[in-house]
């Protein structure tokens, strides 16, 4: 069964180039949904003329999410991905589509516009070679990924809970290989109040800001924890205005990683504990998880193993590994539905001049999305 969708997307290769080109070549920054559309309405029409049903989702700030979904049935699989990218338009200037010694170039192809064209390909042969039978293969094409998916998360989540299984489309690890794993991501800001005084005059009536704020940072950075995968970074700090003032204000902006909901938590809580270590000195601490770890539970690894069945049939090795950044799968896999992620092209450069997907690697990997949609189809 595999060898004939190896067969299949070895012939569809120019058609999945192609579509890998026209997604790149209409640029579509998270920030400018305007721009984010016209992706969209390509992607859209490609997805329809394939018979596709296509919805458009509106959305608030971003452009409009979209969903589109193959064959009828109860069971549904969710193909799931973002089409806006990191970079500005008229990038395209700078990095221009390229393809040279076997790679393709452009900005977002890696992160993630393949991924989309990979997944359809996938469909399409499972589609000729056989049908979705009393399945329905959903894709969720999002427009907000880079910057948080504030407006997509409960679209996200809806689909995920009708759904069995989630393929996640976002760039490989090096090689190839899947994420069963990923960090939960978190970001705090800390504001701190003191009273203002003059540096000279008043220095006994001023509380520093700053003071309290460096040992807050002392302690913040207490909660990490490298052996366990706990990373808590202060990113950001500001404070003072003038070098003659006791300063009344400060504030940093704290990144936060972990590999499991228990330590994620235990972060946040600590966090939110914090209290004044100097008299007079106040403090608000804001934020929290907004992605819940990815956390490799026997699910996951039970998807895993599936999916490398699909691929040792077809004489290739499929690994598997972590991520230390999050993606949309941690949310779906939060809730318990069995997430796969790193479907996505074979490539390097996510959010870097250097962007890139290797082209030969391009159909060998669609047809293991197709073994594997076909197994979970069947
Ligand atoms: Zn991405």
């Amino acid at each position: 069964m595999p060898r004939q969708f190896l067969d299949y997307c070895a012939g569809q290769r120019d058609w999945l180039l192609d579509f890998i080109e026209a997604l790149v070549a209409i640029e579509s920054p998270s920030d400018d949904p305007i721009a984010v559309n016209r992706c969209g309405a390509e992607l859209a029409s490609r997805l329809t003329a394939l018979g596709a049903t296509v919805t458009r989702v509106a959305s608030t700030t971003a452009g409009d999410h979209l969903r589109a979904s193959f064959g009828q049935g109860p069971r549904q699989i969710l193909l799931l991905g973002h089409f806006d990218t990191v970079w500005p338009t008229g990038q395209l200037k700078t990095m221009p589509l390229k393809r040279e010694n076997g790679r393709l170039y452009g900005p977002g192809i890696f992160d993630m516009k393949a991924g989309i064209a990979l997944a359809t390909l996938a469909t399409r042969a499972v589609m000729a070679e056989g049908g979705l039978g009393q399945c329905q293969v959903v894709m969720l094409w999002t427009t907000d990924e880079e910057i948080g998916s504030t407006t997509s998360r409960a679209l996200i989540e809806a689909e995920a809970k009708r759904s069995a299984a989630v393929l996640v489309f976002e760039p490989s690890l090096p090689g190839g290989g899947l994420k069963t794993s990923r960090k939960g991501v978190g970001q705090f800001e800390m504001c701190v109040r003191g009273v203002s005084a003059h540096a000279g005059l008043d220095p006994g009536k001023g509380i520093s800001a700053v003071r309290e704020l460096a040992r807050q940072i002392i302690a913040i950075d207490d909660l990490q924890d490298p052996a366990s995968g706990v990373t808590v970074t202060v990113g950001v700090i500001e404070g003072g205005t003038r070098a003659n003032v006791v300063p009344a204000e400060a504030r940093a902006i704290i990144d936060a990683r972990a590999v499991t909901r228990a330590d994620a938590d235990r972060v946040e809580r600590t966090m939110k504990a914090l209290v004044p270590q100097i008299a007079g000195a106040q403090l608000t601490v804001s934020g929290g998880f907004d992605r819940p770890p990815l956390e490799r539970t026997a699910a996951v690894a039970g998807l895993f193993a599936e999916a490398q069945a699909v691929a040792r049939d077809l004489g290739l090795t499929l690994e598997e590994g972590s991520a230390g950044g999050g993606s949309d799968g941690n949310f779906t896999a939060a809730l318990g539905v069995p997430t796969l992620d790193g479907f996505g092209a074979v490539g390097d450069g996510a959010h870097a001049l250097h962007e890139h997907v290797e082209i030969e690697a391009l159909v060998p990997r669609a047809a293991v999305i197709a073994g594997l949609i076909a197994r979970l189809t069947a």
